[in-house]
């Protein structure tokens, strides 16, 4: 997605050198080559790729370690009956290595009065719930979109409009050579022929003209629905399970 050094405000020379552009980068050079190296990581490490996501640990790789933000990993625990899911910083030079970090919310058996200690998939469900779209950005989205959706609407009404009338002029055609041949102007077999024609191009226009009409959507319903999706991330993290 961000092969393009466009993003950052450069463009492309023919030789290869990049070229200062007159636009607004649109995202910073760190999390362009960010980008860049997701990207190359991806594409030439396919034992990389296989260990990528796991179901178990959703968050591996996507969570950075508040110390020295390196990319956490996981670990299951092997307790005396049980084994535990922990996250932890691979990062030998870091304050934090190795330090884990509870998948699951759970309270420590000692002492008596601990509290749980919050689990860091609950932590990022709260941080979730935190996540929507400002209420302006919806609004807008909403005008944008209802606007191209009301222009391809017509274009599709015109659409309607030329195949309706290709049906009518394969109609006329037909009552055309009905008449000639009623009149003796063509034989039999000439009008048994052509209306055949007309009556299979008839047919072939009118299944056209069905597909572009059968579609009708409530489109007001739909986006509402896209709408409380966006607005509440945190609840498909629960429903949607690994
Ligand atoms: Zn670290």
């Amino acid at each position: 997605m961000l092969k393009s050094a466009f993003y950052i405000g450069y463009l492309k020379h023919q030789d290869g050198r990049l070229i200062k552009a007159q636009h607004e980068p649109l995202i910073d050079v760190p999390l362009w080559e960010k980008g860049q190296q997701v990207r190359n990581k991806q594409s030439h490490n396919i034992i990389h790729k296989r260990n990528f996501y796991s179901p178990d640990f959703v968050l591996r790789r996507f969570t950075v370690c508040g110390y020295c933000s390196k990319p956490l990993t996981s670990y299951w625990s092997q307790g005396r009956t049980e084994k535990y899911p922990y996250y932890y910083c691979k990062n030998k030079d870091c304050e934090k290595y190795g330090k884990m970090i509870a998948r699951d919310t759970y309270t420590p058996k000692k002492p008596f009065s601990a509290k749980p200690i919050e689990g860091l998939h609950d932590e990022f469900y709260e941080y979730l719930r935190l996540v929507k779209p400002k209420d302006k950005w919806v609004e807008a989205f909403h005008e944008v979109f209802i606007t191209r959706y009301e222009e391809r609407k017509q274009e599709l009404q015109s659409e309607y409009m030329r195949k309706m009338d290709i049906i009518k002029q394969l109609g006329d055609k037909l009552d055309w050579v009905v008449t000639q041949g009623r009149k003796g102007n063509l034989s039999e077999a000439i009008v048994k022929k052509q209306s055949a024609e007309v009556e299979q191009k008839m047919t072939l226009a009118q299944m056209d003209l069905k597909e572009t009409h059968s579609e009708k959507i409530e489109i007001e319903t739909l986006l509402n629905h896209a709408y409380v999706f966006i607005r509440t991330p945190h609840l498909a993290w629960y429903e949607c399970g690994p």
